[in-house]
């Protein structure tokens, strides 16, 4: 490995010593690691990383180091090592600060600095931006952009290909209204998140997820002044623009007398879990993120915990689940969305082995290491197909499009739908 001295000194959100020294590498993690199942290199496992991370903190080797930008790159923060750790190793905690210390130290070609800047600052933050870049986009698939991208043989246009691929075939930024009255006697009030993409792509789930809490309910407000929870900035070690983002939504959907702030997109919950953690060194603002992270909750988890109080009709479909890990390993809700499934009459639950294993969507993995997310996608549609479900259920946006598309590469008619619409569609909407 290469690095320029002197060695830059690790920035506030370093991996620490405290988050490190919790590692006593026994290896536990490695088997349910996906990189290091397909690579089958130590420094591409948990532990190996790890070290790099105790290495550099060191300051045995730079934070600007080639080797260590790649092998942190390469993993998909699915933090289903977190899971498997017997020693309470917070791992996500530990791969976005090395990210973070990665942004600092690492200078990136003017091009690359435009583009994170194009993503991060003008379309993931701005709804209507990021809405119409998507039905572009959907557009342009839809006329068969990938195939003229893919024969000119360029790098970036096979990634913007791949990308392409990776979009449904219809985006809808038609979402719920600002209020969703709750039928019958209110149980509850909850803010919910609009999020960037699911507004923007999938905003009638959205819709699905207001109809189906208020049917059990629940009121729903959907606060205009929100914005991107800022899950895709933190995994890219944008950690400031993250912080931004956290305040601004935090300003937005708390104080209002809120029981919840209900999210069904399973990356964003599990960052705004996390926000006290994020803004931990805010004197203004860490106390209060820390109360509004308690007050978070994914949808099937709310809706599990308080229980459906009207029963969902029947559907005549064999499915089976997909954890979702920043649902499973990051937010450790696991039950909750598999009792909801069970309500539904007549739907058929088969299961799906390495359900609880990542897809390869991973926020950017599947744009930024195509090659290894393909290899842990084959894997996953492997299992699906042989589970003999229809369909696929699960509560992600990246995880709807990765799986999908995969799918689709295969050949196969299985759909992937999302737990919060397959309700929605049991109450007859
Ligand atoms: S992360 Fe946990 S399971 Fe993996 S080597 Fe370290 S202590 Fe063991
Ligand atoms: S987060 Fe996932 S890919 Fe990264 S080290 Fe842990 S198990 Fe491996």
């Amino acid at each position: 490995m290469t690095s320029t001295f002197p060695l830059p000194y690790p920035n506030a959100d370093a991996p620490g010593e405290d988050l490190i020294a919790r590692c006593v590498h026994c290896g536990f993690c490695l088997p349910s690691c996906p990189t290091f199942a397909v690579l089958g290199v130590e420094m591409d496992s948990p532990r190996g990383r790890i070290r790099l991370m105790k290495t550099v903190w060191e300051r045995r080797l730079g934070a600007d180091a080639a080797g260590f930008d790649d092998h942190i790159s390469k993993c998909l923060d699915c933090r289903a090592c977190e899971t498997a750790c017997p020693s309470g190793v917070e791992y996500g905690k530990l791969v976005e600060g090395a990210r973070s210390q990665i942004v600092a130290a690492r200078p990136r070609s003017q091009i690359e600095r435009a583009i994170r800047r194009a993503a991060f600052d003008w379309l993931l933050p701005h709804r209507r931006a990021l809405g119409a870049f998507a039905s572009v986009s959907v557009l342009a698939k839809r006329l068969g952009a990938s195939a003229v991208l893919r024969a000119t043989h360029l790098r970036t246009a096979r990634r913007l290909a791949d990308l392409l691929d990776l979009l449904p075939d219809r985006a809808s930024a038609s979402g719920p209204p600002p209020i969703v009255r709750a039928r019958g006697d209110r149980r509850a009030r909850v803010a919910l998140l609009r999020g960037c993409v699911m507004g923007s792509v999938f905003a009638p789930t959205n819709a699905a997820t207001a109809r189906v809490l208020a049917r059990n309910g629940v009121e729903v407000l959907v606060p205009s002044d929100q914005t991107c929870c800022g899950a895709l900035h933190a995994h890219a070690g944008e950690r400031e623009r993250a912080r931004a983002l956290a305040r601004r939504n935090i300003a937005s959907l708390d104080g209002q007398g809120l029981d919840a702030v209900i999210v069904n997109a399973a990356g964003c919950g599990a960052a705004m879990k996390e926000y006290g953690w994020l803004l931990k060194d805010d004197p203004e603002w860490s106390t209060r993120a820390s109360a509004f992270a308690a007050k978070v909750k994914d949808a099937t988890e709310y809706l599990g915990d308080i229980g459906v109080r009207e029963a969902p009709g029947g559907l005549k479909a064999r499915a089976t689940w997909d954890d979702p890990c920043h649902l499973l390993h990051g937010q450790k809700v696991r039950e909750q969305p598999r009792a909801l499934l069970a309500a539904i009459p007549d739907l058929e639950l088969v299961p799906l082995v390495e359900a609880d294993w990542c897809c390869g969507s991973a926020g950017t993995y599947n744009v930024t290491e195509p090659d290894l997310a393909r290899a842990v996608l084959e894997r996953k549609v492997g299992h699906i197909l042989r589970s003999g479900a229809q369909m696929v259920v699960t509560a992600n946006p990246g995880c709807l499009m990765q799986i999908q598309a995969g799918l689709r590469a295969a050949g196969s008619r299985v759909t992937v739908i999302h737990l919060m619409d397959l309700l929605d569609r049991a109450y007859g909407s």
